[in-house]
């Protein structure tokens, strides 16, 4: 950290001019950045500044009194900026003019949602609400704003919770005095019942809190100030941090800004709205707003918000079976009930989104007739989302191709590969409700009401739907643990709806005739308890009755389009690792270009198989084992034939048999004696064999080749099986391409013993059939001794393909089957950054991986070199990959997009990187 005490803390922006620009989100956070740069831009914004995010990391380590004492001068002079630039007077007590009222809000390098606190109307006290008052003529915006803020700040900095099991102790005070005055909502209070409200407020924070409330409005600042520092490390913060993967070195910065009031009146309003739509992606300016009301409350769900534009306005109505009439009577859009300002607003989110290229997520006040914009970034959207805009930006000229793909979310692809209901299923499920389409997908679940429930119920392996009343950040775990969450409150941005989004979940908000209570719901009446099952479809916003049938969706459109692109930058080639035929074709319809990994040993659970191996291993002698091994053959030629034909002209690393013979026995008594049975041999023997076949390290123990160079046989019916398949396909008029893969050499002799074997009946099969096909024979390297004499196996190896997963274990001497118990442990005290077998660690197997490229291409030059591990298929691993120069990567079916796109961005960003250094 740099302790220059004289460096600049404060940037001050407002009326056109700025010290800040968008490039600096690292030191003024993304809200703070954007905002100096509409600033810059011409776009209305309340003057203020931002305390940088260099603070926090000072506030962190040399603490509060310090760190106030440092900028104590600047923010002093930044206020005094604002006043001017407001022509108001934070502190005024009757003179010097309209007093000047702030906003206080956090803002990070990267949007946390919800995450970080806002304290708005501060500088109120009981002095400054009488000028607010006069000079305003609108008494009851004044101790509007007044109760809000003691509210707010009481929450924030004061810490003023609710008890356990209670509701929020403010919000029990305004729903007694709806109550006793039989108002539906907070806007219907009158001045004296405000008044009444404020007095109730400061009694609630002396009580909870043990002191009185703030009245100096400088001391609230701090308190703010500080409150935002602190928030950094909440417990939900460090959470939230954790699930995106956001550094906690980076800190946040401080927005101090003036406020203006969507509450003073009919002819002030807020909301909140996005240049495209954030949900299907489609270019449709859009959003919510409500007329004398706070930002706050269109997000919080308080009040139901109405539609910015005619188009949505009317869209709501046909979902919500409104009437045109009614609507436009009772739910008028912005565009209606505003049309001026309308106008200005589309105006600036065009403006916005021209400027910054991108799908812009804004926020607005209207106070008293003019427009006041106090937020814009780059929207979240969901996976579907963002390829449409990609694409549709592309054809529309306003980014490129590079851009394109660069901003692509590869992990995000995952929600469009993943199932949608059945239409026929759907033709016959029973409709409970109809609610807003907050987050497409589909999603089939038992019902939850608490966010600790779904984490409970999700780690016992059940799907859960999570309902609750309206959705806080406190639900945060709940909702990564649900596959889908169903609200009774809250419009289209509301906390569930943004943040459902950003995670690609499923979410239904405001349900029709849903009724949340505790540990209960009902919908229209009929009650429904944890546990029994719903199903939502987030793309429509209907709820349905018990199960739905899912389907895999069709990829074409802009998906395909945006596939195809990727493949113009990618070097290296997407492989995926598939047991069947069957796979194999979902694969190559994901753009597979051949298989990587092909488990041999996954065939032999299929079915009645499994009894021909355990013939083999019950065989006494060389001789029963031929005879059972010639009992799986013709299976083993089948599946190979199918898959080689699956993958026709591309090549299929087939791996000979991997583990321990053990895996194939039964170890309870009833599946013993069947054993006994069905090969005809006393129980006795079978019990003698299985425990003869225990190994204390079975992952350590008599596997891979170490079988194959014990019992020569499996490998010869292997090596069979698979060139006679090919051979088949030869004479059929295909172009197999078969690569044998030997699993787990540590030594080059190991390796040497299989390849003869291959080639020999390889020669046999060719003779006899009178056919030959190209075929290879290869490694895995998985033993850290492999790869460090990597030069030597590569004397013999035609291929290398890294398998991470045993590398992995043996590099760290983590067994994966054991790591539950510590990994999530390392993972939460920061010992490991990530889980090492989801996210290849570079740092240390890397090593092993690029030491063995690049001795294996010293001694053959054209070595064909992949990985197969399930890092193959993970953005961050795939681009290693890249970097150490492989040909391919191989994952599942439905990580082969991802993986494709991966590639194309490691791509990109190389060349980039190389152009940057020249
Ligand atoms: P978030 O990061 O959760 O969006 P914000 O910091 O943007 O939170 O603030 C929350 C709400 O406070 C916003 O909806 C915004 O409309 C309102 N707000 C923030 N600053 C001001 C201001 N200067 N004047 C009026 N309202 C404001
Ligand atoms: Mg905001
Ligand atoms: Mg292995």
């Amino acid at each position: 950290m740099g302790k220059a005490i004289n460096k600049k803390r404060v940037y001050t922006f407002g009326n056109g001019k700025a010290e800040g620009k968008a490039d600096m989100k690292n030191l003024l956070g993304g809200k703070g950045a954007n905002l100096a740069e509409m600033n810059l831009i011409g776009v209305p914004v309340p003057a203020g500044f931002t305390i940088t995010t260099d603070v926090c990391t000072e506030y962190n380590t040399i603490g509060k009194d310090q760190v106030v004492e440092l900028m104590k001068a600047e923010v002093e002079a930044a206020i005094a900026t604002t006043e001017t630039a407001m022509n108001a007077k934070f502190g005024a007590t009757g003179e010097e003019g309209f007093p000047l009222l702030l906003s206080v809000r956090s803002g990070a390098r990267a949007s946390m949602p919800g995450m970080m606190n806002t304290v708005l109307n501060l500088g109120m006290n009981d002095d400054t609400v009488k000028i607010i008052a006069e000079k305003s003529g609108n008494e009851k915006f004044a101790y509007d704003s007044y109760r809000r803020f003691i509210q707010m700040y009481g929450d924030v900095v004061m810490g003023v919770e609710a008890e356990e099991g209670e509701h929020c102790p403010f919000e029990q005070v305004l729903d007694k005095v709806k109550e006793a005055k039989g108002y539906a909502s907070d806007n219907e209070m009158s001045v004296e019942d405000l008044k009444s409200v404020v007095e109730d407020f400061k009694a609630v924070v002396k009580e909870a809190a043990g002191e009185d409330f703030p009245t100096n409005p400088w001391d609230q600042l701090w308190g703010s100030v500080c409150a935002v520092f602190d928030s950094w490390n909440t417990e939900r913060a460090i959470l939230y941090r954790r699930m995106e993967n956001i550094p906690s070195e980076w800190g946040t910065a401080v927005n101090v800004q003036a406020m203006v009031y969507g509450n003073m009146g009919e002819t002030s309003a807020t909301g909140v709205c996005f240049s495209r739509d954030a949900a299907t992606g489609e270019d449709q300016f859009n959003g919510e707003y409500l007329i004398n009301a706070q930002g706050e409350d269109v997000v919080s769900g308080v009040r139901t918000p109405l539609e910015i534009t005619l188009v949505g306005s009317r869209r709501w109505a046909e979902r919500n079976g409104t009437s045109e009439e009614d609507r436009a009577a009772k739910f008028p859009s912005l565009e209606e009930a505003m049309p001026a300002l309308y106008k200005e607003l589309d105006e600036i989110q065009q403006k916005l989104e021209d400027h910054y290229s991108d799908m812009q997520d804004m926020e607005f006040t209207i106070q008293d007739g003019k427009l006041w914009m106090l937020q814009t970034r780059n929207g979240k959207r969901t996976g579907a989302a963002m390829v449409k805009m990609a694409i549709d930006m592309l054809e529309q000229g306003m980014i490129n191709k590079k851009t394109a793909i660069l901003r692509q979310e590869p992990n995000k692809l995952d929600e469009l590969l993943h199932p949608v209901f059945d239409k026929n299923a759907l033709a016959s499920a029973k409709v409970l409700s109809k609610g807003l389409p907050a987050s497409p997908g589909a999603a089939t679940g038992k019902i939850v009401f608490t966010a600790e429930d779904a984490e409970v119920e999700a780690a016992k392996g059940e799907k859960v739907i999570l309902v609750r009343r309206e959705t806080s950040p406190e639900d945060l775990k709940g909702m990564y643990a649900a596959v889908g969450i169903l609200t009774e409150r809250g419009g289209m941005t509301s906390h569930a709806a943004v943040v459902a989004r950003g995670m690609g979940k499923c979410c239904i908000s405001s349900a029709a005739g849903l009724t949340v209570s505790g540990s209960a719901m009902t919908i229209d009446g009929v009650s429904f308890q944890k546990g029994d099952f719903i199903s939502l479809d987030g793309s429509t916003g209907v709820v349905y009755e018990g199960k739905v049938d899912t389907i895999t969706p069709s990829l074409d459109g802009d998906f395909g389009k945006l596939m195809d692109l990727a493949d113009k930058y990618t070097k290296m080639s997407v492989r995926t690792n598939a047991d069947s035929p069957a796979d194999s074709k979902t694969a190559r319809d994901f753009g597979a270009q051949g298989i990587g990994l092909c488990r041999t040993e996954h065939m032999f659970f299929e079915g009645d198989r499994i009894w021909a191996i355990r013939e083999m291993i019950l065989a006494e002698d060389l001789e029963g084992r031929k005879t059972a091994l010639d009992k799986l053959l013709p299976i083993q030629r089948e599946d190979f034939y199918g898959i080689l034909k699956a993958m026709d002209t591309f090549g299929v690393t087939i791996r000979l048999l991997d583990p321990p013979l053990h895996e194939f026995t039964p170890n309870d008594d009833a599946t013993q004696k069947e054993m006994a049975e069905k090969l005809n041999v006393d129980q006795a023997i079978v019990k003698e064999k299985v425990d003869a076949l225990h190994e204390f390290n079975p992952m350590l123990g008599h596997r891979g080749c170490r079988l194959g160079n014990t019992y020569p046989e499996i490998t010869e019916m292997q090596a069979r099986a698979i060139i006679e398949a090919a051979c088949q396909l030869k004479s059929e008029g295909f172009d197999p391409k078969p690569e044998i893969m030997v699993p787990l050499i540590g030594t080059v002799q190991e390796f040497k013993m299989q390849e003869q074997i291959i080639r020999t009946v390889a020669d046999q099969v060719f003779a006899e059939k009178g056919i030959k096909v190209d075929y290879l024979v290869g490694t895995m390297i998985e033993i850290p001794r492999a790869a460090l004499t990597a030069d030597l196996i590569a004397e013999a190896a035609e291929f290398f393909s890294f398998g991470t997963n045993d590398l992995t274990q043996m590099t760290f001497g983590y067994s994966r089957d054991d790591a539950g118990k510590f990994l999530p442990i390392y993972i939460e005290k920061g010992i490991l950054k990530h889980d090492p077998f989801q996210v290849l660690d570079q740092e240390g197997v890397g090593q092993l991986v690029m030491k063995g490229t690049k001795k294996g291409r010293k001694t053959r030059p054209e070595l064909k070199v992949g990985i197969c591990g399930e890092h193959g298929g993970e953005p961050s691993s795939v681009e290693f990959c890249h970097t150490v120069g492989m040909n391919y990567v191989s994952c599942s079916p439905f990580r082969v997009p991802i993986a494709r796109l991966a590639a194309a961005q490691a791509a990109i960003k190389a060349k980039a990187a190389k152009k940057a250094k020249k």
